[in-house]
């Protein structure tokens, strides 16, 4: 098949599915995504991502939308402290002032909407969401999408995430629950309505860790905290307690009571927030996570190597291997050479980066859950061998 004809899906409109079109697209590449939500403000819910300079920041370069990213992202603080559970500030890593900010952070929404913004209109059909892929052979597969719609493609990328389709068609491997759950809550306006909180968070993240529990706050570019309660034990902690998490002020109750003992300052992350909790236990695929080369088939970002986000820097990733995926293949379109080979080239690069990646993000969540925390945690980040990044 002349690789002019080739054609290419991919499967979620996630940061990496939606940079690997952008950039095929800018190369005259034709693409089409697939994404179940029904439009980009259903995308990718959550926090702010802060981007690095080398991978996700470079991805968007390449992908012609830093002026795009500098127009929508804030600076963040770059101060890292951590704590015991005394409050006793054990290490701290404190920017030189004025120092620009390295990981700029930019909104999930606003990142996919710019990205969404820069593709030629109709690329993304919303509302599709892949129910399976049949081999058609030649590598060829057919999508079967839950609309009753169905195509046949060259190349299905597999960039829909956690639970990915296109995963099981390429390796066994399901995410595992890590052992760990974070109560996500926050506080706004941190500098007016909570300045002992602001004064304990800094500029930066503050995590403060003791025998297999963490209070993780992170201050965002708009002042608000986010806060974490790290929590080692079963995903279902709060059924087991008979606590509804719906009841923000049960969930509260609970984590103050398991985090009974700590000192009264870093409780008043848990008890002077206004809003309610998510729980969102932690998921991982196992390290290192490979699968043999398909033609036909591909995979990116969380689908190819979800890793827990605390050490863990998922989007960056994502960005990078969407945007190097997509180099290879354009790189094939445009001297007419074989496209499996380009895809065999971006897998050779992506294992051994993924697999580093991920077991520094599954040392990094070890360390700081450990029943000896923060020992181990303070050790890492001494050796710099600890870069929280997310959640
Ligand atoms: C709370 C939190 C904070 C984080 N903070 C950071 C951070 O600061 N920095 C960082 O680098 N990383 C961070 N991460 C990790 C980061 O969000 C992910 O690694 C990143 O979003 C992965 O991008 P992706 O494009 O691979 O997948 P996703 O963003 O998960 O996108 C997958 C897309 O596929 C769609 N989809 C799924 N299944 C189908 C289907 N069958 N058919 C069609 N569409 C489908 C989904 O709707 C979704 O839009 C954080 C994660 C969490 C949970």
């Amino acid at each position: 098949m002349p690789p002019t004809t080739f054609r290419i899906a991919i499967i979620g409109a996630g940061p990496g599915g939606l940079v690997c079109a952008r950039v095929l697209q800018r190369y005259g590449v034709p693409v089409t995504v697939f994404e179940r939500a029904l439009g980009p403000v259903g995308v990718a819910p959550g926090g702010p991502l802060e981007l690095r300079a080398a991978t996700g920041q470079a991805a968007l370069r390449v992908a012609g939308l830093e002026r795009e990213f500098r127009a929508a992202a804030r600076p963040v603080g770059q101060e890292l402290r951590l704590l015991d559970r005394t409050g006793a500030v054990l290490h701290r890593d404190l920017p030189e002032p004025g120092t620009p900010a390295e990981r700029p952070e930019i909104g999930r929404r606003e990142l996919c909407r710019l990205l969404v913004d820069s593709l030629a209109p109709g690329t993304v059909r919303w509302g599709s969401y892949l129910r399976t892929l049949h081999p058609r052979g030649g590598g060829r597969h057919q999508a079967v999408f839950d609309d009753g719609g169905s195509a046949t493609f060259d190349l299905v990328v597999g960039a829909d995430g956690t639970w990915s389709r296109v995963r099981p068609l390429l390796s066994e491997a399901t995410p595992h629950y890590s052992g760990v759950t974070f109560v996500e809550t926050g506080l706004d306006d941190v500098d007016a309505r909570h300045p002992a909180i602001a004064r304990l968070v800094g500029r930066g993240t503050m995590m403060a860790l003791s025998a297999g529990k963490g209070l993780i706050a992170r201050r965002d570019g708009r002042g608000r905290v986010r806060v974490y309660a790290a929590l080692r034990g079963s995903e279902d902690w709060a059924r087991e307690a008979g606590v509804n998490t719906a009841d923000a002020e049960a969930v509260r109750g609970a984590l103050l009571t398991a985090f009974a003992g700590w000192h009264d300052r870093l409780l008043a992350l848990l008890r002077d927030g206004g809003e309610g909790f998510a729980n969102r236990p932690l998921f991982a695929l196992p390290v290192p996570h490979t699968w043999p080369h398909t033609p036909g088939l591909t995979l990116l970002g969380d689908a190819a190597h979800l890793m827990t986000p605390l050490a863990g820097p998922g989007a960056d990733l994502a960005l990078q291997d969407g945007c190097e995926l997509a180099q290879h293949l354009a790189e094939a379109h445009t001297w007419q050479t074989d496209p499996d080979r380009a895809v065999r080239v971006y897998e050779a690069a992506l294992f051994p980066r993924s697999t580093a990646a991920a077991e520094g993000a599954a040392r990094g969540l070890e360390a700081a859950l450990a029943p000896d925390a923060p020992r181990r945690a303070h050790h890492l980040l001494r050796r710099r061998h600890l870069h929280p990044h997310g959640p």
